[in-house]
């Protein structure tokens, strides 16, 4: 009997340090998760400030000049522009720069931006700060220049990371409508999650401890099989996050011709889309397209020396419908060199900076389909929204662009000079 008691006693201190446990837990997360921010302390340059727009106007207002330059400096040289029909802003365009090399250039390396149209601030820069510092004719000599600025104009104008139509650019891009057949089979049992319903409100219980079913669902499913299930893409839920549509968007449908066209005389097709958002602060990921091996070769020597995410890793994932697969679709019969650019800025490699992500697309998308509680809680969740894709820091800006000339010095040469 005596026995029996203390091991009652046992039990219960056991329980109690379990649950203080998980209150301390659950207390940690909340403050980290509540008051998630950053310090950037990164050297600041203000002439790498330069080439950071504050709005798309702005940004392309640039880039038509900094094209007209190209055009007055390198013959051949053409700058157009693509309208993307809205319903209400008859002033989105696609631009497009182009600038032939030399009768040899057998190459042409196309950098394209804003595909996930928020993510433009940032895209347009590298290209800007590309166009200033890299287009001479010594690389010209060997390869040829395709610029598109702005793949969706209307998420860039208007801060969204997808099109009017709420479909990710990145997951519709195809040359074929099959795309739109496929079911992602995971995205339902997340739908809930992750597609909450009714007016936003910030300071919300559910949206202040959103990390504890996070969490919950980390564990039951793990982080692979969750981040596979919410960002493949998925065509059956026009609401939802990573909508890729049920049709060819229309500048997906337009782009076909004009890629095709620019690229034609080429044999070789190194392809960069520039995104931000994912991954480590203030670093670029290199998260190339799944490539087989004699280009893989060929990849590795243009990049030696930084850490290509190949998908071996457990923070690997597929999509259905990026716009680099789409390009290399078109360009079937070459040799094409797929590449993404990620630049981050959450930390979302961690599991606190993922769930942070994660959160702040959902409550801007559920704001888009059901509104906000109040102006507040409006002003927040764009702000947040904004700031994980652009952020206000001008070291993180600075700091980036000097990543970007480090990678760029070496890769473009080696691209440029590349045997094949
Ligand atoms: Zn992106």
């Amino acid at each position: 009997m005596h026995k029996m008691k203390k091991l009652i006693k046992i039990l219960f201190v056991i329980i109690g340090i379990v649950l203080i446990l998980i209150i301390i837990g659950i207390g940690y997360f909340y403050v980290a998760f509540n008051n998630y921010n950053f310090e950037d302390t990164h050297e600041l340059t203000e002439d790498n400030l330069v080439y950071f727009n504050n709005s798309y106007e702005d940004a392309r207002k640039d880039f038509r000049s900094k094209s007209d330059e190209l055009l007055e400096k390198y013959n051949g040289t053409k700058r157009f522009q693509l309208p993307v029909q809205s319903k209400i802003d008859t002033d989105l365009t696609i631009d497009f720069c182009y600038i032939p090399g030399s009768e040899n250039a057998d190459k042409i390396l196309i950098l394209s931006s804003g595909v996930h149209g928020v993510e433009g601030y940032v895209g347009s820069a590298i290209q800007l700060f590309f166009m200033e510092n890299y287009i001479n004719n010594e690389f010209l000599n060997k390869t040829s220049i395709l610029l598109i600025h702005s793949v969706n104009p209307y998420g860039f104008k208007y801060d969204r990371r997808v099109t009017e139509n709420n479909v990710d650019i990145n997951r519709n891009s195809a040359i074929d409508k099959k795309l739109y057949q496929i079911v992602n089979e995971g995205y339902p049992k997340v739908y809930d999650l992750i597609n909450p319903k009714g007016e936003v409100e910030t300071g919300s219980f559910e949206n202040r401890f959103f990390f504890v079913n996070a969490i919950k669902e980390i564990a039951k499913k793990s982080m692979p099989v969750l981040r596979q299930a919410i960002v493949q893409g998925q065509y059956r839920f026009p609401d939802g996050l990573f909508y890729g549509g049920n049709d060819f968007e229309p500048q997906i449908k337009d782009l076909v011709q004009i890629i095709d066209t620019i690229c034609d005389p080429y044999q070789t097709i190194f392809s960069i889309d520039l995104h931000t958002g994912y991954g480590e602060r203030g670093k670029i990921h290199l998260f190339p397209n799944p490539v087989e091996d004699p280009i893989k070769k060929r990849m590795e020597t243009i990049f030696e020396g930084y850490q290509i995410d190949w998908g071996d890793s457990d923070d690997f994932y597929t999509v259905t419908g990026d716009f680099i697969d789409y390009i290399g679709k078109i360009n079937h019969d070459k040799t094409f060199i797929p590449m993404t650019f990620e630049y981050g800025t959450m930390n979302s490699q961690t599991t606190i900076g993922s769930i942070k992500s994660l959160h702040i697309m959902i409550l801007e998308n559920q704001g888009e389909q059901y509104g906000f509680l109040s102006d507040e809680d409006s002003q927040k969740v764009k702000n947040d929204f904004i700031k994980m894709y652009y952020p206000v820091s001008d070291a993180w800006k600075s700091h980036i662009i000097d990543e970007t000339k480090i990678l760029f010095d070496n890769s473009l040469k080696r691209f440029s000079e590349l045997e094949l």
